[in-house]
């Protein structure tokens, strides 16, 4: 028996006028999602425990099987730990994006451009990093390079109790009441402002403007947390486990739950991706005797993020055509028996470009019978219209396990 989940990153939306008030799901050509709500158990299912912010950490915890009311305890740690980070339990890693802000002299008074400075390729990235190392850091404060425009800071000898406000979630807005604030409110607010004065005249960044692309001339810092205490994945439900995916978020709940997350070239944790490379990446780990394999693509919450429809339509139908017909097509040539488990983790609909803590659309399909309440098609409607709704993510992980999906 193989356990599959395929999670499309912030792949559920609002109906929008330009598709004739359709979703992105359901104006996007889903075939083999809607195979499998016509023949599985579709409903809604809240993934965000109520009060939590709709993060995609929290958020894949939960389908992943994980209370995050009981395991989270911030996103970047979880990134820290897949970039090889070893944490102290008196260390806080701090998420640190490169992102473009605006040329007003007082820090302070600038507005916030570029959550991900165009989504900056990770050599200049990294070389942007490097500088700042040599610049920044100090005995306490550490700074580590990650991938294009996320990186992560690490403080020592302290505890969490800073607020901050994700870059994607101001865009176009003024930083002022934004900036870091509480515990190290003050000291990380001078290493933002640090940043900007190192990186904007940086050789890079001046070859950037010249091109017309945003200049990474900020540090901009959010998520902070301690590492968290997991249990293996093995361990709470008897399986062998492994995940196909490329952000460093989702590698880092991988390795904290002792799943296998092996790099799959070609996978970028951007806009665009090779949804085929994770396609056969999740059948090699099953090959190499992973009983469960969870495979993630980021481009549509990515792709969202930036306001770009025809983008999430193409990722929701790359997910389509080049990750679950094949993947089902190849177990069923197997004759090997398999269940599936669809969904995103959370809505990001492109009206307001972030994420929202909704309830979303859920498939659980088994190869060796049909099961019930169908849904016509995979969409938010057609699986809300089952009135099926499962009130707590990790709930469907020991449906997807059990058998029992209704
Ligand atoms: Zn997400």
């Amino acid at each position: 028996m193989k356990y599959i989940i395929i999670l499309g990153d912030g792949m559920a939306d609002l109906p929008i006028e330009n598709l004739g008030g359709r979703t992105p799901l359901q104006a996007a050509k889903t075939p083999c999602m809607d195979e499998l709500a016509k023949r599985g158990t579709a409903g809604m299912v809240r993934t965000i425990p109520e009060g939590m912010p709709p993060g995609s950490d929290a958020a894949n915890m939960s389908v992943m099987g994980y209370d995050p009311s009981i395991y989270y305890t911030g996103r970047a740690p979880i990134e820290a730990v897949s970039m090889g980070i070893n944490l102290n339990p008196s260390d806080v890693a701090i998420r640190c994006n490169l992102s473009t802000v605006s040329d007003e002299p007082v820090y302070e008074n600038k507005t916030m451009l570029d959550f991900s400075a165009g989504e900056i390729p990770t050599e200049q990235a990294n070389a942007l990093i490097r500088y700042l190392i040599e610049h920044l850091n100090e005995k306490h404060m550490r700074l580590y390079p990650g991938i294009s425009f996320r990186h992560c800071l690490v403080l020592g000898n302290t505890a969490v109790g800073t607020r901050f406000t994700p870059p994607h979630d101001i865009m176009g807005k003024p930083i002022r009441p934004y900036l870091p604030e509480g515990l190290n409110g003050t000291r990380l607010t001078e290493f933002q402002r640090h940043s900007y004065e190192l990186l904007k005249d940086h050789p890079i960044n001046l070859e950037r403007k010249a091109r017309y692309e945003p200049a990474a001339n900020t540090c901009w810092l959010w998520g902070e947390g301690t590492r968290p205490a997991m249990k293996p994945f093995k361990e709470l439900y008897g399986l062998n486990a492994g995940a196909a995916c490329a952000v460093d978020l989702i590698k880092g709940l991988a390795i904290l739950t002792g799943m296998k997350a092996p790099h799959i070239p070609g996978a970028t944790g951007g806009k665009r991706t090779d949804c085929a490379a994770k396609a056969r990446a999740a059948l090699r780990l099953m090959d190499e005797g992973c009983d469960l394999v969870y495979i993630h693509v980021e481009a549509p919450d990515e792709s969202a993020h930036a306001g770009d429809l025809d983008c999430k339509i193409e990722a929701i139908e790359a997910i389509d055509r080049d990750i679950v017909g094949p993947v089902m097509n190849c177990l069923r040539k197997r004759s090997e028996e398999f269940r599936i488990l669809l969904l995103p983790d959370h809505p990001t609909p492109m009206s307001i470009r972030t994420h929202t803590a909704g309830p979303v659309p859920f498939v659980l399909y088994r190869s060796d019978r049909d099961t019930s309440p169908h849904a016509k098609a995979y969409s938010e409607a057609d699986c809300a219209d089952t009135e099926l709704f499962i009130p707590e993510g990790p709930m469907l992980m020991k449906r997807l396990i059990s058998g029992e999906f209704s």
